[in-house]
């Protein structure tokens, strides 16, 4: 019996977890892959490099 109150915590990228979200640093649950950012941020990111992508609630209207 060796693997019984040692449990090693997952320490890798590629397992979720929750962590600290690098840009607002809110703790969130990682679904993995090597996610160090939050939902909130990733989107507002995604739609802020993505200039041409009008995948956003609001419709793009330019005045
Ligand atoms: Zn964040």
């Amino acid at each position: 019996m060796k693997d019984t109150t040692i449990e090693p915590v997952r320490h890798t990228p590629d397992a979720p977890a929750r962590r600290d979200c690098l840009r607002c640093k809110a703790p969130f649950d990682s679904s993995g892959f090597g996610e160090r950012i939050c939902r909130r941020c990733k989107l507002s990111s995604t739609w802020r490099t993505s200039p041409q992508r009008g995948a956003v609630g609001a419709p793009g209207r330019r005045r």
